[in-house]
């Protein structure tokens, strides 16, 4: 079996078109995820097999020097989305560098056929290394598998230029003319035609997961204060309840609310409110242990739930934690002192009684009063 090469490069550049018209239709600039840059990488794929296509219809500039950067370029706008994915900044001199150097070798040498292939292969090389290093330095912040897919496609294509350079070694690729059949060249376009679907898939996938990622952030995730929002740490009070209830271990759950707060954004404004939300949410996470839950309950109001931990020494934690807050020096965004207490209300869980989720919050949310009614900055047990 003998594969038409030009049918092969016509086949490349249905791929890329048709790839590259599928991210360009779901990019938008305004997310800033790399995404544009991808499909503008494809559109350059594309453009670059037409002109490849077209040797002898075209002239050579075109053919062969616009071409060939057009290839280049692929990978330097790889290498541009890649980095607005990883919102760094772009190395422009290290990834268009290869791209201005070919276009200008190229020009010189038009009739160097050997040279222009030496040249271009380590160009090619070394934008793939480039590109690999800025996914592997970034691998562990990256969620999912797509940049798999992605680093293999770039791998991939180093053994496509291994290939080539070595038919070229054992006289087993004429080069002499682009559009000759055989079986290197079939091979390396072959799989180059999977190395496009892989890596635009495994970038598709990218943006994908991470998106994924974050919507489970915000799932359970409290944007001001970054603790556990009410939704996760009701369930988590839930299943700790039946976890305390089945093996018959203590549970204390505490109730937290700000003193005064309203007077806080009144007399600062609602953003050093905000700051001191987040302070206080802060102090309460310091002073967690690992075992032990925190999250906003509602506006100015906070729940701990403190497993396999008794009255008397969820209470000492407690009074801690009040003393804390009442000591530390909060500023409002424009510099001025804010003194800000908390109150607490501690309920422990009754084992000899059937209590429900519901119980536990509103007997913390009794003694929570309690502590209001007492002169707030102290801990009540209900
Ligand atoms: P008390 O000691 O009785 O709890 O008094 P308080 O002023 O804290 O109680 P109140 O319930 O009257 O006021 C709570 C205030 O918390 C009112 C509301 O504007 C403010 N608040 C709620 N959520 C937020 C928030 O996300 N940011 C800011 N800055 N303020 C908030
Ligand atoms: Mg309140
Ligand atoms: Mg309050």
């Amino acid at each position: 079996m003998l594969l038409h090469t030009p049918t092969l490069f016509l086949v490349n550049m249905v791929i890329a078109a048709a790839l590259g018209i599928c991210l360009g239709a779901v990019a938008s600039p305004a997310r800033r995820d790399g995404m544009t840059y991808w499909a503008m990488a494809l559109a350059s794929q594309t453009l670059a097999y037409l002109l490849f296509s077209l040797r002898d219809q075209v002239s050579d500039w075109l053919s062969i020097v616009l071409a060939n950067g057009l290839y280049l370029a692929t990978f330097a706008l790889f290498a541009e989305g890649l980095s607005e994915f990883q919102r760094r900044r772009p190395q422009r001199w290290l990834d268009w560098g290869p791209v201005a150097l070919l276009l200008v070798a190229f020009s010189l040498l038009q009739p160097f056929l050997q040279l222009r292939i030496v040249l271009i292969s380590l160009l090619m090389a070394f934008q793939c290394l480039r590109l690999l290093q800025l996914i592997t330095s970034r691998m562990h912040d990256t969620p999912g598998r797509g940049q798999y897919f992605v680093a293999t496609g770039f791998v991939l294509i180093m053994v496509v230029l291994l290939l080539r350079l070595a038919g070229i070694y054992t006289g087993n690729l004429d080069i002499s003319s682009i559009g000759y059949s055989n079986p290197v060249h079939a091979g390396t376009l072959l799989l180059s035609a999977v190395i496009l679907v892989l890596i635009s898939f495994g970038l598709l996938l990218m943006t994908k997961e991470r998106a994924d990622e974050l919507n489970q952030t915000l799932a359970m995730e409290d944007e001001l204060t970054g603790l556990s929002n009410r939704r996760f740490i009701q369930n988590m009070l839930i299943k700790q309840l039946a976890l305390s209830q089945r093996h018959r271990r203590p549970l204390v759950v505490l109730l937290i609310d700000l003193d005064h707060f309203k007077q806080i954004n009144d007399s600062h404004g609602h953003l050093s409110g905000d700051k001191a939300l987040r302070e206080v949410a802060a102090s309460i996470q310091r002073r967690l242990r690992a075992q032990d839950f925190a999250g906003r309950w509602g506006g100015e109001e906070f729940i701990i739930i403190l497993p396999e931990t008794d009255a008397s020494g969820a209470h000492v934690m407690a009074e801690e934690l009040c003393q804390r807050v009442a000591q530390t020096q909060l500023e409002s965004i424009s510099g001025k002192p804010m003194t800000l207490t908390i109150s607490i209300g501690l309920h422990a869980l009754n084992a000899s009684a059937e209590q429900k989720y519901e119980d536990l919050i509103s007997a913390a949310d009794r003694a929570l009063y309690l502590a209001k009614q007492k002169g707030r900055n102290r801990v009540e047990q209900a």
